[in-house]
């Protein structure tokens, strides 16, 4: 069996309370869990359980009311709007649903602007974001903006970028909610492809109970609250090979 890795991610007595008026909405209540490094992990749920608004938190682009979110032991639901930029560039990549690529852009340009943040020469970033392209198969795409591409192509793209940097950890948000099956198997192959190679830790949020197959661990929430967190890393292996002999 693998060997696990240290908690990336910890999670404390999360709260998230939206106020709208007189009216108070709990999405989170009391959530904790860790993810390990290196783990790809899934969570589930209903539309309006608060998986959104979980992932939100977790990259530190939503307050929590209460609670913690640490990362890599850095205490993210403390940090100021700075630290928190500087953290995300370094430490994280971020995978949408609507793909989020810069209509004015090119592929490559799209792909090279992680890098761009990060301080890396324009020449080295090109570079970079072109062999990106080549691996998710784009190589005849590089000067493509997002409009004359298909959402399958855009996905790609939002793939090359969110993994140029090698950032630690990705977070998608229903990153296939947009694409046919068979699209979606591709994207998916190629986001854990990636994760694995370089041992990146995923969290990924999804209505779509076919994805739990890419699991190493399981997060179901219900109403704002976990009523699910499983480990599964052995049952992925076995599945992941038993499809591979299902290809060939
Ligand atoms: P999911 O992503 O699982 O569909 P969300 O995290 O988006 O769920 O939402 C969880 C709950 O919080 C829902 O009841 C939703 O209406 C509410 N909610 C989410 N975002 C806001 C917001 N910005 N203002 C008020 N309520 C919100
Ligand atoms: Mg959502």
């Amino acid at each position: 069996m693998k060997k696990r890795g240290k908690p990336i991610i910890q999670v404390r007595e999360l709260w998230k309370i939206y106020r709208m008026g007189e009216e108070e909405a709990a999405a989170l209540k009391g959530v904790s869990l860790d993810i390990l490094q290196g783990e790809i992990c899934c969570i589930f749920g209903t539309s309006g359980s608060g998986k959104s608004t979980l992932l939100n938190l977790l990259a530190g682009m939503e307050r929590p009311t209460a609670g913690e979110v640490r990362i890599r032991g850095a205490q993210v639901s403390r940090m100021n709007e700075e630290e928190l930029a500087v953290f995300r560039q370094r430490y994280m990549g971020f995978i949408f649903q609507s793909y989020n690529l810069l209509p004015s852009m090119t592929a490559v340009e799209n792909t090279a602007l992680p890098l761009m943040f990060r301080g890396v020469p324009k020449r080295e970033r090109e570079e970079e974001a072109v062999k990106m392209l080549k691996r998710v198969g784009l190589s005849h795409r590089l000067g493509y903006y997002p409009g004359q591409m298909s959402g399958g192509q855009q996905q790609r793209t939002g793939i090359a970028r969110a993994f140029a940097s090698r950032p630690e950890v990705i977070f998608a948000d229903e990153p296939t909610g947009n694409l046919d099956s068979r699209t979606t198997e591709d994207i998916m192959e190629m986001i854990i492809g990636f994760a694995r190679r370089y041992r990146q830790t995923i969290v990924m949020v999804t209505h779509d109970p076919d994805m739990e197959r890419y699991a190493d661990r399981v997060i179901r929430l219900v109403d704002g609250v976990i009523v699910r967190n499983e480990s599964t890393a052995v049952c992925y292996k076995e599945a992941f090979s038993r499809r591979k002999e299902g290809q060939a």
